[in-house]
């Protein structure tokens, strides 16, 4: 860019380091974690690997086969499907059966339950329903136990246990015309039928392994994180994991659930070698108690207000009100300079947009670097720790505990420079040719995506005519609204695929449920046997929701490899942000509000 508009120019700063190379050494460090197998280089939690998926935290219940009609099931038990039956009794549906594989409701906030767990976005935004179960949270961002609470307090309140099938896996569903109702097949030996079935599977379930040679050698103690075995470590979330006092640990994985699981670990183990593939990067979190005075003057509808503005701030739309005003609301800056423009009150070239996102980012991570020198006591630590990429490449990390852990002299980093671990053996982690002796090891290597959704789901579903959603779907979604797939009629489909998603997921699911009820409740309002999308509205649907655009692409082929790029390809149909609608996060759930306050719903066929 020949001349820096000046008012740009005050917005990004003055540029005291060098661009270009801090983009050589993002690509070098991307390009050396490269893997040709991408997706393929973890392991199924299946087969001798499927303990890893058990559920630990109740004892399996016996109960007899059902072979019963229930009007509605929803498949899932997580947030998804409790907002789902809240939103379908408030419409006044009685008969609803929820199927949740878990010992309870809860989904992530179930099977999550590691020392350090806590929401990584403001639980005042996250948490679902506030105002209505009169539920404040506690803290800024609470603990997972509180979230699950809430969660399970949903569930009561909307009288979602009465006929729920808990500790049950759907294993298939299959579509009857003569009848107009789906037959579902369980792990239980159930055969139930309903006439409609919403599927609020999850977005990230399905544990998933490092592809480590020699993993099934190993012989000492293994857990996956989001199965946490208390009753070998003592303690609960909160810490206090006194089985491992006289232990030597390790902990492989530095992500989200890492970060948060490291330090609580740290303080218990009697040595923990935390493997590192890739560094974190850890902004600010300043947690608070929930001051309630500030609670006591909030006016009704504050909670959608504060959603919204969270929204808004996060993807980019403007900076200034930022009612939650955190680091990660900071970061909403570099998904977009849509405030920018706004600042300047003038659009912005593709260029400007580009040196005012880059410049930011780049200022923000030499920030996280900087915070690492500061906080890490051993230099050589400390180097090893820097993150080299964009802020977004990986889903933004806030601790104040994380860093200083690796000053305790119970804890060692060992990074494996991009390459991860080498190999295991029966007693432990070879790094480099050097063999880590461990008692147990605990994989944070995080949840399978980028697989066929029914793949994730863990079961196919027969449509019409005998079409299988596996086949159906096999070069990638087909639907209407992300929700409606042709030839599976009165089947609604929760997940941000094809729609959109948000730095906090509570809101779709909540945007998704409405719409789901709505359909359903119009459904019945019209008698209609069954409802499903025009396959006109499948097509114009399909030519909207465009592959990535040549900007977003480019961003996440640069971007050091993770789930969110499909491990560095970003070419995935079935990736995590494939097809996303690109309306994005505010305007995508405008539009499908204005379109049931229209209810034409003309692309619909109801018969
Ligand atoms: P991630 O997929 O983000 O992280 C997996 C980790 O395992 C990475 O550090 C990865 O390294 C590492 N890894 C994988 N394979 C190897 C290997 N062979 N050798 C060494 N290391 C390896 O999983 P998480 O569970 O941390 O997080 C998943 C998502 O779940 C988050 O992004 C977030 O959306 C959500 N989450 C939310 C939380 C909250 O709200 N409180 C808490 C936890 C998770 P590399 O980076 O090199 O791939």
């Amino acid at each position: 860019m020949s001349q820096i508009d000046p008012a740009i120019q005050d917005l990004i700063g003055d540029i005291d380091y060098d661009p270009a190379a801090l983009n050589q050494r993002y690509a070098y460090e991307r390009d050396v974690r490269l893997r040709p197998e991408r997706n393929k280089q973890y392991i199924e939690t299946t087969a001798e690997f499927s303990h890893y998926a058990d559920d630990p935290y109740v004892e399996p219940i016996e109960r007899d086969a059902l072979n019963d009609h229930v009007e509605i099931i929803i498949i899932g038990g997580g947030m998804g499907g409790l907002m789902v039956g809240a939103q379908l009794r408030q419409a006044g549906s009685d008969d609803i059966r929820i199927i949740e594989k878990g010992g309870d409701f809860g989904g992530t906030w179930y099977w999550n339950r590691y020392p350090g767990i806590r929401c990584d976005t403001e639980s005042f935004v996250y948490l679902p329903m506030i105002e209505r179960t009169g539920k404040m949270p506690s803290e800024k961002y609470v603990r997972g136990s509180e979230i699950h609470a809430h969660l399970l307090h949903i569930a009561r309140t909307f009288d979602l246990y009465r006929n729920a099938c808990l500790q049950t896996g759907v294993t298939g569903m299959n579509w009857d015309e003569a009848q107009a109702r789906w037959h579902i097949h369980t792990d239980r030996g159930d055969h139930m039928t309903a006439r409609f079935v919403v599927l609020s599977n999850g977005l990230l379930v399905k544990p998933k392994l490092p592809g480590i040679p020699g993993i099934e050698t190993y012989k000492g103690h293994t857990f996956h994180t989001s199965r946490w075995d208390f009753e070998y470590t003592g303690g609960d979330e909160k810490g206090g994991l006194h089985g491992l006092s006289d232990k030597t640990v390790g902990i492989i994985g530095t992500g989200a659930t890492g970060v948060q699981v490291i330090p609580p670990v740290g303080e218990c183990a009697q040595h923990l070698y935390v493997f590192q593939r890739t560094p974190a990067a850890v902004d600010y979190r300043a947690n608070e108690p929930t001051d309630s005075e500030w609670a006591g003057s909030l006016k009704p509808g504050w909670q959608q207000e504060r959603v919204d503005n969270f929204n808004h701030v996060t993807t980019g739309r403007q900076i200034d009100n930022d009612l939650v005003n955190d680091k990660f609301s900071e970061t909403g800056r570099l998904r977009d300079a849509a405030w920018a423009a706004a600042k300047l009150g003038r659009p912005l070239s593709e260029e400007e947009q580009n040196l005012i996102i880059e410049t930011l980012d780049d200022k923000m991570m030499n920030r996280l670097r900087a915070r690492i020198d500061a906080e890490v006591k051993d230099p050589a630590t400390a180097e090893a720790l820097k993150p080299w990429h964009r802020r977004w490449c990986k889903r933004p990390l806030f601790s104040d505990n994380y860093l200083p852990t690796f000053n305790r002299p119970n804890v060692t980093l060992v990074d494996t420079a991009g390459q991860g671990i080498e190999r295991m053996t029966e007693t432990g982690v070879v790094v480099a040719g050097k063999d880590y002796q461990v008692d147990c090891l605990i994989f944070a290597t995080g949840f399978e995506t980028g697989t066929e959704f029914t793949h994730r789901a863990g079961y196919d579903i027969v449509g019409r005519d005998g079409l299988e959603l596996s086949a159906y779907w096999k070069d990638g979604m087909k639907t209407f609204h992300g929700m409606f797939a042709r030839g599976f009629p009165n089947c609604l489909i929760m997940g941000s695929g094809q729609g959109a998603s948000a730095v906090a997921y509570s809101f779709p699911l909540q945007e998704q449920a409405k719409h789901a009820a709505h359909v359903i409740g119009e459904a019945k309002k019209r008698d209609a046997r069954t409802v499903e999308p025009t396959a006109q509205a499948v097509e114009d649907y399909l030519a909207e929701v465009k592959p990535m655009s040549v900007s977003q692409r480019k961003f996440w082929v640069e971007c050091t490899p993770s789930y969110m790029n499909d491990e560095g390809g970003s070419g995935n149909r079935h990736g995590f942000y494939a097809n996303a609608h690109p309306a994005g996060t505010i305007d995508f759930y405008r539009m499908l509000s204005a379109w049931r306050e229209k209810n034409a719903l003309t692309e619909l066929e109801f018969r």
